[in-house]
């Protein structure tokens, strides 16, 4: 115990402050140059690596009792975590949909952590800059100022926070007091077909269950049928059934297709229900000069999930949930235990954050949005949409000219949909095209997802990164095709 101190009184104390600095000065120098290599020479490294058996071994270890020095723990995360990262952060990373982080953000949770504040609320700077991050949200999207918002872990909690505000705004009962066992007539909720699991699992927390969201069927764009919807509403309302909210997609993660907005607020506007825009993707396009008429409608909605850790490339986690009736977002979670009741004056004062959602102590998500904001301005984020929005139309015209390769359909935003496509259907090309995919993992080459579209496989490319270059698409291009002719060649068709 080389940090522990005898006290005047006779006692021994101990602290996790170390007595000497001077130490930790040195590792966190250590720490910081590493961390600045790191980024730099990201392009350098392979996207992704299986780990050896000695690395997963090691969290397997049981509980470590005895102390071990700041350096050595570092070089243990040096040598293991940091050497097989999920590679989100590499140029050629495309999978699913995520940011790809950036420094300043990771200096900003840094501090966050330094400071050591909790966003539960509280009169402090952490706390006024929490909510003008979420006043900078609102601005992006052109939400009013009057409305209200709360910074969450990420997309999911977002769509979560806007379906519950609907689900109490449209259940007809006091649904805190009363349980949804109490709703007269059951609510129903609507999408398109293309919409995020999370929903489902929200729907389910709501206690609505996952029948209460009706999928509706999509256009050959995969945008959600307005007549479909219409007649659904309609039959529902016939069947005793009480349409409650209506879930509009900015970006699908599909295939990034984005619903009629403004079709879609005038429709909710005419039946009376919700209006939630599921924006965790393309709500951020609002930014970009060159695309945000794609999601202009977008500030007609009820509520708004959006990402900061998408397009923003905020480090995991940040997610923003606006609503636009203040009261009503704050009345669906506001609860006053005696312990937290306000003071006229001191740090108590003021409102508490976590009235606006579920949690009670919340970290400090903030500060590592508004320094990458600061330091860029937002003007950059909305051009590095449009320059993501124009990769992928790059990339579609690569593989339009590829004789081999078979685009899905136009890419409406950032995501492409292909597949290498040498003459086979069903289960032969998804096999073959599943091993492209899996070989560009393994040889580091490049890391992309898979989906299915109108009941086909496709390889999927999600561009939302900062540092995907053209010559990135072109290598991939290259890779796909010359595995693809591996692939095929190895008697793959044989094993099959
Ligand atoms: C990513 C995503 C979500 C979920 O967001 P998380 O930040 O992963 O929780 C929801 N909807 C869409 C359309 C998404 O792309």
């Amino acid at each position: 115990m080389d940090d522990a101190y005898k006290t005047s009184g006779g006692l021994t104390e101990e602290t996790l402050d170390p007595l000497d600095w001077g130490d930790v000065q040195a590792v966190s120098h250590r720490v910081i140059d590493d961390a600045v290599d790191y980024l730099r020479d990201v392009r350098d490294r392979p996207v992704w690596q299986e780990m050896p058996a000695n690395v997963k071994d090691v969290f397997a270890a049981s509980l470590p009792r005895s102390p071990s020095s700041l350096a050595a723990v570092y070089g243990e995360v040096s040598r293991t975590v940091m050497s097989y990262p999920m590679g989100n952060i590499h140029p050629r990373f495309w999978a699913w949909y995520m940011g790809s982080s950036n420094f300043t953000g990771a200096l900003g949770d840094f501090l966050a952590a330094i400071q050591g504040s909790n966003l539960g609320g509280g009169n402090h700077a952490a706390g006024l800059m929490d909510s003008q991050v979420v006043n900078w949200c609102k601005e992006m999207l052109g939400f009013p100022a009057s409305s209200s918002g709360t910074l969450v872990s990420g997309g999911s909690m977002a769509n979560i926070i806007g379906l519950t505000v609907a689900r109490n705004t449209k259940a007809g009962i006091d649904v805190r007091e009363h349980g949804v066992a109490g709703i007269e007539k059951p609510l129903r909720f609507y999408g398109s077909d293309q919409i995020h699991s999370c929903h489902r699992k929200g729907m389910e927390a709501l206690g609505l269950g996952n029948r209460a969201l009706r999928r509706i069927p999509t256009d050959a764009g995969l945008r959600i049928d307005m007549a479909a919807l219409r007649a659904a509403i309609a039959e529902d309302r016939a069947a005793g059934f009480r349409p409650a909210c209506v879930i509009g997609n900015a970006g699908t993660v599909n295939t990034g297709a984005i619903d009629d907005l403004r079709g879609l607020a005038k429709l909710a506007h005419e039946e009376g229900l919700w209006f939630h825009v599921d924006g965790c993707i393309g709500a951020l396009i609002a930014l970009a000069p060159r695309n945000k008429h794609r999601v202009a409608g977008i500030e007609l909605a009820d509520s708004i999930a959006l990402d900061p850790h998408k397009w923003l490339h905020a480090p995991f986690e940040v997610g923003c949930a606006l609503v636009r009736d203040a009261a009503a977002h704050r009345s669906a979670f506001a609860v006053t235990p005696e312990y937290l009741e306000s003071t006229p004056r001191g740090l108590a004062s003021g409102e508490w954050l976590n009235d606006y959602g579920l949690q009670t102590s919340r970290g400090f998500r903030a500060l590592k949005v508004w320094m990458a904001l600061k330091q860029h301005g937002a003007d950059k984020f909305g051009r590095l949409i449009d320059q993501n929005i124009a990769q992928a139309g790059y990339l579609a015209d690569l593989i339009e000219a590829e004789p081999l390769l078979e685009l899905a359909s136009p890419p409406s935003i950032n995501i492409v949909c292909f597949r290498y496509q040498p003459g086979l259907a069903g289960q032969a090309l998804k096999a073959l095209n599943t091993e492209i995919m899996l070989l560009l993992q393994e040889q580091g080459i490049a890391t992309l997802s898979d989906t299915t579209v109108h009941g086909e496989h496709w390889l999927r490319v999600a561009i939302n990164n900062h540092r995907t270059r053209s010559t990135d698409l072109e290598l991939l291009v290259r890779e796909v095709t010359r595995l693809g002719r591996q692939v095929a060649a190895g008697g793959f068709r044989r094993e099959q």
